[in-house]
């Protein structure tokens, strides 16, 4: 079943309150970050080290972001910063999802509205 025919069944006020209830369940917009957090293993150049054997430092916390075709940016996040970046992706993730689910509803609202405007007329 696609979100429009799910929606399609559930009464306007229904509606109304989920659309409340997902604003209600935002997370902090500030709280929010585009990109991924990934582990990096990395060598130091030293070639006396055991890294230069195969061992390899790390892990690393890396965060990455793309921020155009061709252009991504990027740095280490310390292991104490990890949990705090990660829940800021996570909240990233959510409010994309949380407006999408709030976009479909807003498409549907307006289609029931029209339905009553051509009645009326
Ligand atoms: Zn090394």
């Amino acid at each position: 079943m696609t979100a429009r025919q799910s929606l399609h069944k559930i009464c306007t006020l229904a509606l109304q309150r989920r659309r409340q209830g997902l604003v209600q369940l935002m997370p902090q917009l500030e709280d929010t970050l585009r990109g991924s957090l990934m582990q990096r293993y990395l060598t130091c150049g030293n070639p006396n080290c055991k890294c230069a054997g195969g061992e390899r430092h790390g892990p690393n916390w890396y965060f990455s972001v793309t921020l155009g075709p061709g252009a991504t940016t990027g740095g280490t996040v310390a292991a104490e910063q990890r949990d705090r970046v990660r829940r800021w992706i996570e909240n990233y993730h959510t409010v994309k999802q949380q407006m999408e689910k709030i976009s479909a509803i807003n498409r549907e609202l307006p289609r029931r509205e029209r339905k009553k405007i051509k009645r009326k007329k």
